[in-house]
This record gives structure tokens, C-alpha cells and sequence, in this order.
């Protein structure tokens, strides 16, 4: 259960999606097109040719339909890229390599190392290389009689441009994104994930893993820290706790989801739950926090939940919150359980 990171969309994911969508509906057409102008000569040949590119827009059409319904599987990434490829290649081999078409082949890094892994682009790109090296050299045989001229170089010297700048790109991307996601999870003082970070893991949580429970906790009098030894004081407080969770739970079980209230996240069964939340309510009672040379004696109060499949994160968090205020009025250092 621990093992869950909060991530967060920048943005990317959706980008990517619009992309692909676009190269599906581009292979669509192009396959039903010329499926269609094939249909229509008298060659039993190319009539064949039509049924298996009718074969190959239907499947496309349905990528498509997919992507736009946003119901996108793992396996269209590389299904749509490798195709795309393989039609630039097709139309190469057709056309020639000294023909304009390509320059479609400049589009490959770009597009494999956007919608691909940053290591699966640079093979597809370094394969797509080697076919270019091939096809030229022979090329140049066939025309000139040498395998070495200045067009070989004019070939493959802008497409490892092209795959060096795609390359350093993706890896400042994924730099960036990773910064970025970061400090939109994380809550500055303390290090803990935030009320952001909680969201994004929720869902996963609950239909992940049955045997989780919330514990909501509010620190008591945490006002009165404030007031006798000052806002650093508090700080510190919230410092100190947040480190005594994340050592007895994990990172990824510990968020900071107000001024002084966190929500850890619990594994075991209830009765193990139930063990852990005492534990962690004892040793803040006794924890031996000093401020100044000053001691500073720190109770919690707490709301405990089982987590349900079909709980929903704003309600979860009311009935944490209702026990928490019930642990209050009953004198607070204490947990209720809902
Ligand atoms: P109770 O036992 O009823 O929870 O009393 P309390 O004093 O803890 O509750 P109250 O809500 O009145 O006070 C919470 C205080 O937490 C008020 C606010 O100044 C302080 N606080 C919130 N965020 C921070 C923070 O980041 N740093 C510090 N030092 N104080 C904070
Ligand atoms: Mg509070
Ligand atoms: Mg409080």
C-alpha cells in the first residue's frame, strides 16, 4: 500500500493524447483513401490490397474513436507510432530516397521520442537511421558506383541533429515535470505530501488495497505553542511530528493537509490499524520536544476510518473530521473511531 506515489497531470499526458489521436485519424484517412482508390482499378491484386487497408482504417478508427472518448489503452502509444513509421518507410521504398518524401522520415525522432519512452524513441530513431545509412548507400551504388558521397552525409547529419536536440529536449521535460510535480504535491515546511497529492493517490488507494484506514489528526492546543513561544516554535512542532509519522510510517502514508492537522494512511487489518494509531498517540505524548531548552509537552487528537471501495474523498474526510471533533470534546489525546 505504501508504495503508491501521488503524481499529478502537467499537462503532458493530455497533450500527448491530442497527438496521438491525431496520427491515428492522419493513418485512418490516408488507409481508407487510398484503400478506396485501390477498390476501383480492375487488378484482382490491388483489390486485395484495398480489403487489407480497409482492415487497417477500421482498426485505426477505432484507436481513434478511443483516444477521443479518452478510453486510451497502454498499447496504442506503440501501435500508432510503429505504423506511422512503417507508412513513411513504405512510401520511401516506393518513392525512392531521392525523392522529397523523405523529409517525413525528419518527423520520426520527434514523434517516437514525444509519444514513446525517451529509450524507446532513441532506438525506433537510431533503427530508422540505419535504414536511411542502408537505403542511401545503396542508392548511391545503384547511381554513382560509390557507396560514400556528400548526399549521405546531407541525409544523415540533420537527422542526428534532430534526434541529439528531441533527446536533450525529453530529458529537460521529464527534469522539469518531475521539479514541477514536486512542489505541487509537497508542502514546503515539512516535506509531507499535501492535500493535492492526497487526492491523486485516493482512488488507487481504496480500490487498490482493502485493508487501509484513515487516521485524521489535529494537534491540541496548538495555538497556545504559537502564542507562548512564537511561530517558530510551532514550526518546529509541526516539523518534529511530521518526522516522528514519516519514521514510523512511511513518506508516502503521511500528508499535511491543513495548518496543523495530517492525514496518515494506515495498512493492516483494523485491529492492526487500530494498534498503530495508539501507538503513534503515545509516542507524541511522550515525546521529549524541547524549544529553547524549554520542554514542550504535545498531545494529538484523531478521527479513525476503514477505508471502503466506494467512499468518496470529501465524504471520508467529514467523518474523519466529525470523530476528531468527538476526541476533542471528550477531553482530546484521544482517537475515535467511526
Ligand atoms: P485544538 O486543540 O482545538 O485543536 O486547539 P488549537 O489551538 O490547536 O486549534 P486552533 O485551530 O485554534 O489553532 C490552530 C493554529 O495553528 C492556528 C494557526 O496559527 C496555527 N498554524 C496553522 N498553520 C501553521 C504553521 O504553518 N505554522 C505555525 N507555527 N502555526 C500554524
Ligand atoms: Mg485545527
Ligand atoms: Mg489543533
Amino acid at each position: 500500500m505504501s508504495a503508491i506515489k501521488p503524481e499529478i497531470d502537467l499537462g503532458n499526458h493530455q497533450l500527448r493524447n491530442r497527438v496521438l489521436l491525431t496520427l491515428s485519424l492522419v493513418i485512418f484517412l490516408s488507409c481508407l483513401a487510398t484503400g478506396l482508390q485501390n477498390l476501383f482499378t480492375n487488378k484482382v491484386i490491388t483489390q486485395w490490397v484495398a480489403v487489407s487497408q480497409f482492415i487497417f482504417s477500421s482498426f485505426f478508427a477505432y484507436t481513434s474513436v478511443s483516444l477521443f472518448r479518452g478510453k486510451k489503452k497502454s498499447w496504442f502509444n506503440w501501435a500508432i507510432v510503429y505504423t506511422y513509421i512503417g507508412l513513411i518507410l513504405f512510401a520511401v521504398c516506393t518513392f525512392g530516397i531521392d525523392k522529397s518524401v523523405v523529409m517525413w522520415l525528419y518527423s520520426v525522432p520527434v514523434v517516437s521520442y514525444f509519444i514513446l519512452s525517451r529509450f524507446h524513441g532513441f532506438f525506433v530513431s537510431t533503427l530508422v537511421l540505419t535504414i536511411i545509412i542502408c537505403m542511401r548507400i545503396d542508392y548511391n551504388l545503384y547511381e554513382a558506383g560509390k557507396a560514400w558521397n556528400s548526399t549521405l552525409i546531407n541525409h544523415i547529419f540533420p537527422y542526428v541533429v534532430i534526434i541529439a536536440m528531441a533527446n536533450v529536449y525529453e530529458k529537460v521535460r521529464i527534469q522539469n515535470e518531475w521539479e514541477l510535480s514536486e512542489y505541487a504535491l509537497t508542502d514546503p515546511l515539512t516535506g509531507c505530501y499535501n492535500r493535492l497529492a492526497l487526492k491523486s493517490i485516493y482512488s488507487t488507494l481504496k480500490t487498490a488495497h482493502q485493508n487501509t484506514s484513515l487516521l485524521l489528526i489535529d494537534i491540541d492546543y496548538f495555538k497556545r505553542v504559537n502564542d507562548l513561544y512564537g511561530h517558530e516554535a510551532g514550526d518546529k512542532v509541526l516539523k518534529a511530528l511530521s518526522t516522528l509519522f514519516v519514521e514510523a510510517l512511511s513518506e508516502k502514508q503521511v500528508f499535511r493537509i491543513g495548518g496543523e492537522e495530517f492525514l496518515l494512511i494506515l495498512d493492516g487489518d483494523a485491529r492492526e490499524a487500530k494498534t498503530q494509531a495508539e501507538t503513534l498517540r503515545s509516542k507524541v505524548q511522550n515525546l521529549n520536544f524541547c524549544y529553547d531548552e524549554k520542554p514542550i509537552h504535545l498531545t494529538f487528537s484523531g478521527g479513525f476510518k476503514r477505508l471502503a471501495v466506494d467512499d468518496v474523498l470529501s465524504d471520508t474526510l467529514k467523518e474523519v473530521d466529525l470523530a476528531l471533533y468527538d476526541a476533542k470534546s471528550k477531553g482530546r489525546n484521544q482517537i475515535s473511531y467511526v
